[in-house]
């Protein structure tokens, strides 16, 4: 017989269960691990790898499931690392019969918000709590402090949160980068929007170093100096100091990414947030570019063919690095603040709609450490949407945007007239010039509808008064 003196169960001993429960025992939380069999494979991965972590006496492998819920307190808490979709439906049908009214499932991986929702009102109505959870901060940061990002109920998230404290990165001031995000499925939710973000980031930066390479005839070497040096400009980001030290790995006398196959992947995330800012009538572009690259980028062959038959080459900048440089560093730092804004926008807007209270600077604050998007530009955000709603109306940074949007405008021009594909840049320009402007030419667009389809229009003279319809045709 087990006795039940365990604190926490992990169930999934991929990349991030394991570090997520080496990361709970050495915080002294008494921890055990499960992970499923499968006919053919190791039976025994839990087992196995608490024997591996003998230093460790606080983690416990169970290769039995009963065993593993057996060995808990309770309430029991159980966290699942396991992958998005099916998985999870059918690790909770086999989990519930074990289980009685007020323990806790936690799910920790990147399931689908609308999934989240769902998971929470059916557990909730058979009296289990349920903590839709993000968690960001891969490999490493799992093991040695994620950015965490539960929800589901504020007192699910009460009997959980001394352990989440624990385990999660530290911000600035100490204080853990995890916090109650929302009811049901905020916390996946955000995670989403924060990975959607990352595209925006990481494809930003390929943008950035594609034209100092190819514009400019750059060496890696001299491009990775460059994107550190604007680490003390502002500019320091997780992201950028990993791309800075990318350029400079080498395999044997070459540079490691030239030998690295220019298609890109996605899991899931990325393109869920399109799908989520269309149903929530958001626009998105600069986002949603990030994740359209990556699709364009997975059909080398055709690229190849294509890039013969149209002869494309890029044009390289000319001599005078200096003033380009300057401007590509801008040009970098308004897309970013672009990128950053249309996420939150998003976050916002979902908030309001499904009544999640999300708190825009506390969100920030959790991303500022342990997450692949923690930069100074995330410090400042906690500042910055303590006092305004969106970044574009912060007077602390009407200043900086309205001197960089001439150098994003003038890059984005540069490029293009060169034969760069700038998607996130363009995108990020377009976005903003179709946010500040008074006269859009979407009046042009009610009248086409108009004239085709009798679909009406409203009145400049009488902005909220009613539609009218005019005969097109009859007044030329
Ligand atoms: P992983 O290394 O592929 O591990 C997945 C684990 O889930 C394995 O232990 C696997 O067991 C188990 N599993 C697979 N199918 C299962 C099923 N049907 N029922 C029960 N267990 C099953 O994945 P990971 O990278 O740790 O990611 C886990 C979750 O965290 C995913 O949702 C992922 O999106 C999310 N996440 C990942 C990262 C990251 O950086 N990797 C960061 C944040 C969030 P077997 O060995 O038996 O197949």
């Amino acid at each position: 017989i087990i006795m039940p003196s365990l604190h926490f169960g992990v169930i999934g001993m991929g990349v991030m269960g394991k570090s997520l429960a080496l990361n709970l025992a050495d915080n002294g939380i008494p921890t055990a691990v499960y992970n499923r069999h499968v006919e053919g494979k190791e039976e025994k991965i839990a087992s196995t790898f608490a024997t591996e972590n003998l230093d460790l006496p606080l983690l416990k492998g169970f290769d039995g499931l009963e065993e593993f819920i057996s060995s808990l307190e309770k309430p029991k808490k159980i966290l699942l690392m396991i992958p998005a979709g099916n998985a999870i439906d059918m690790q909770i049908g086999q989990l519930l019969p074990m289980l009685e009214p007020g323990d806790i499932i936690i799910d920790g991986g990147n399931s689908f918000f609308e999934d989240s929702k769902r998971r929470y009102e059916e557990l909730n109505s058979k009296g289990f709590h349920f903590i839709p959870m993000g968690v960001s901060g891969g490999e490493e940061g799992a093991r040695k402090g994620p950015s965490l990002m539960p929800s589901g109920n504020q007192e699910a998230y009460d009997l959980v949160s001394p352990y989440l404290k624990k385990i999660a990165a530290k911000d600035n001031n100490g204080a853990p980068c995890v916090s109650f995000i929302g009811n049901s499925g905020a916390g996946h939710f955000i995670k989403m929007v924060h990975n959607s973000i990352e595209y925006g980031e990481m494809q930003t930066l390929a943008e950035t170093v594609h034209l100092m390479k190819y514009g400019l005839k750059l060496s890696y070497p001299e491009i990775s100096r460059t994107l550190k040096s604007w680490t003390n400009e502002g500019l320091k980001s997780y992201l950028l100091e990993i791309t800075a030290d990318i350029l400079l790995a080498k395999e044997g006398k070459n540079f490691l990414l030239d030998q690295v196959l220019d298609k890109a992947g996605q899991k899931g995330t990325g393109s869920w947030s399109l799908t989520t800012a269309l149903k929530y009538n958001v626009a998105y572009s600069p986002l949603s570019e990030a994740v359209t690259a990556r699709m364009l980028s997975g059909n080398k062959d055709e690229r190849e063919e294509l890039a013969t038959f149209f002869g494309h080459r890029f044009g390289a900048f000319g001599e005078d690095k200096v003033i380009p440089i300057e401007k590509i560093k801008n040009a970098y730092a308004l897309t970013r603040i672009i990128n950053h804004e249309v996420g939150f926008e998003l976050m916002n807007q979902v908030s309001l709609t499904e009544n999640w209270n999300l708190n825009m600077s506390e969100i920030s604050r959790i991303w500022t450490n342990g997450c692949i998007i923690r930069s100074t530009l995330m410090e400042n955000m906690v500042a910055l949407y303590k006092e305004n709603s969106s970044l574009l109306k912060a007077k602390q940074m009407k200043t900086k945007i309205k001197e960089l949007r001439y150098d994003l405008s003038y890059i984005v021009g540069l490029g293009i007239q060169h034969n760069y594909a700038l998607p996130v840049m363009s995108a990020a320009i377009n976005y903003f010039y179709g946010r500040i402007t008074t006269d859009s030419s979407a009046n042009l667009i009610q009248a086409q509808r108009d004239y085709f389809g009798a679909h009406t229009y409203q009145r400049r003279d009488d902005p909220n008064g009613p539609f009218h319809h005019s005969d097109w045709k009859g007044s030329i």
